[in-house]
Formats: structure tokens, C-alpha cells, sequence
């Protein structure tokens, strides 16, 4: 399994954690949209957070991950899709100001003074959507998921992320919230002491079940079953379709008009649908319209 979350805990129950390894479909989910390096690494590591953050909230729906910026980045999105017994489906994009489509520089550059928010759209009506927001607080993109773990959830949380061209990995090491006594507060201390020697590039480069071992040589856990992870996409032609039904067909007529065609591209993965001017015409007249007025 090239792409998995492996988690493991400590048998004390103080705190968990997870390892996640992602390098199947890095280069089909970035490289046909135009990002910066700096970018590009930056919705990389979202992407590597989002099956961490899917270890402390598992359900059926979808984990929604937003940094909503006032800098060069002004929509940095990642989603987990959880379906059934279907691998944690994972995608990122990001939507830059129109003037530094390019942008480079620190992560304070690209990504400060706005708003870390994270949804929760269970695939169920029955259960309510659920949404936190905080700051965003730091130098990096996992201390301000540590700081959103931090304020929203009370939960002490160790981040780690790492992004290179073909491989994105992380690192989560959690308190549970187990009794706080001065016991269980000392033990967490040693843990996260521990966990903080973990640098980004041996979590690219290292395999988890060493790095565990190296980290918490003398340490009482367990390591279980990997579970898998896929970076894909979900959008299709049906749902751009759809969409373009939703615009309404004077809206699209128009399109058809001043292009001769329509061309939507995915914001995720970039891959371009074209409806020519016949195949735009039938999406309405499928919706109910008898014929079609796109004569130009
Ligand atoms: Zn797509």
C-alpha cells in the first residue's frame, strides 16, 4: 500500500497518534493546475493533514479544511471523503489573488492574518453539519492545526507535515482525554518532548514503523492495521453538468455564444470539460427544453 494512514497508541491511553505515507496520485491532483513551489507544498501538506485529522473524527461524510487568507493565498481547501469501507478519498487546491499567481515566500507570507475553518458535512441528513473556526496562528501550516486543535478542541496536539514533489507525509501525536493527573501530564510532557525531534525530512524519508521505533524506543504502544488513503478527485461530467444546468440556459447559451463551446475546469485537479455547442444544447433539452436555441 503506497498510500496509508498507520495509527498507533500508546497502551497507557494517554495519547494516539498516526503516521500518514501518501504517493500515489501527488503528480495527477497538482500538476495540471499552475502553483508555486511554496504553494504546491502548502496544499501538499493540507492534503497530508486531512487522514490525520480524519483518526480523531471518524464518520460517513466529509471533512472540509479551509484557510481563508487575506495575503497571496486567499482559498487554501482540502477534503477527506469517508464512503463505506472506500479508502479516504483526499483532494486540495488553492485559489490565489489575481495579482501573484505565482507567489512564493514563508508561510506568513503566503497564508497569515485569516481563518483556519474546518467543516464536518456528515453524508447523512440525520446528523447536523458542524463547523469551528480559528485564527490562523503560526509560522507553518501544522501549527495552526495545532493551534486549531489547541482552542477548538482542548486537545494537546503535536503536527508534523511534510510535502516534496512526488510524496506528502505527516505526523499526529495526540493527548487523549484521559483523567489529567500529574501522572498522566508528566507522561504526555515525555511523549511530546519526544515527538518534537522529528524533523520533515525524515518523515520523507523514513519508513513509520522505524521512525516510531526511533522516537519511542523505550515506549509502550501498539501499531495498527494501516487503513488506505487515496489522493482523488471526485468531480466528473456528471456534476459539471449539473452545474452548468444550475447556471441556467441563457447563462450557458451565452457561453456557447462568445466561445462556441463551454470549458470548465475542476479547481482540484484541473482537468478541463469541454461541451461542445450540440452537447451543451442537450443538457437542457434532457432537463425538459423540447429544442434547442443555440443557433450561433
Ligand atoms: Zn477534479
Amino acid at each position: 500500500m503506497t498510500n496509508k494512514l498507520t495509527p498507533f497508541q500508546f497502551n497507557n491511553h494517554i495519547a494516539h497518534g498516526a503516521f500518514v505515507e501518501i504517493t500515489g496520485g501527488v503528480a495527477e491532483m497538482l500538476d495540471r493546475r499552475t502553483y508555486s513551489p511554496e504553494v504546491r507544498a502548502l496544499i501538499g501538506q493540507a492534503m497530508a493533514a486531512m487522514p490525520l485529522l480524519s483518526l480523531h473524527l471518524r464518520f460517513e461524510g466529509r471533512i472540509n479544511l479551509q484557510f481563508q487568507g487575506e495575503k497571496a493565498i486567499k482559498l487554501l481547501v482540502a477534503q477527506a471523503t469517508q464512503a463505506g469501507d472506500a479508502p479516504l478519498q483526499i483532494r486540495g487546491m488553492a485559489k490565489l489573488a489575481k495579482a501573484t499567481p505565482l507567489a512564493g515566500g514563508s508561510f506568513a507570507d503566503l497564508l497569515s492574518d485569516g481563518i483556519l475553518a474546518l467543516m464536518l458535512e456528515p453524508a447523512s441528513d440525520t446528523q447536523p453539519t458542524r463547523q469551528a473556526m480559528v485564527p490562523i496562528d503560526g509560522n507553518s501550516l501544522s501549527e495552526a492545526l495545532e493551534g486549531y486543535f489547541a482552542q477548538s478542541e482542548q486537545l494537546p496536539t503535536l503536527i508534523r507535515l511534510a510535502a516534496s514533489r512526488d510524496k506528502l507525509c505527516g505526523f499526529l501525536l495526540q493527548r487523549l482525554p484521559l483523567e489529567h493527573t500529574k501522572a498522566t501530564e508528566e507522561y504526555w510532557e515525555h511523549l511530546s518532548i519526544l515527538a518534537s525531534t522529528l524533523l520533515p525530512d525524515e518523515l520523507l524519508a523514513v519508513e513509520p514503523e522505524t521512525l516510531l521505533r526511533r522516537l519511542f524506543a523505550d515506549e509502550d504502544y501498539a501499531i495498527f492495521e494501516p487503513r488506505p488513503v487515496a489522493l482523488s478527485c471526485r468531480c466528473s461530467r456528471e456534476g459539471i453538468s449539473l452545474l452548468l444546468i444550475s447556471l441556467g440556459r441563457e447563462e450557458v447559451e451565452q457561453i456557447v455564444a462568445d466561445q462556441g463551446r463551454v470549458a470548465v475546469t475542476c479547481e482540484f485537479c484541473g482537468h478541463e470539460y469541454v461541451y461542445s455547442r450540440s452537447d451543451a444544447a442537450t443538457l437542457f433539452v434532457a432537463e425538459g427544453s423540447e429544442q434547442s436555441v443555440l443557433k450561433h
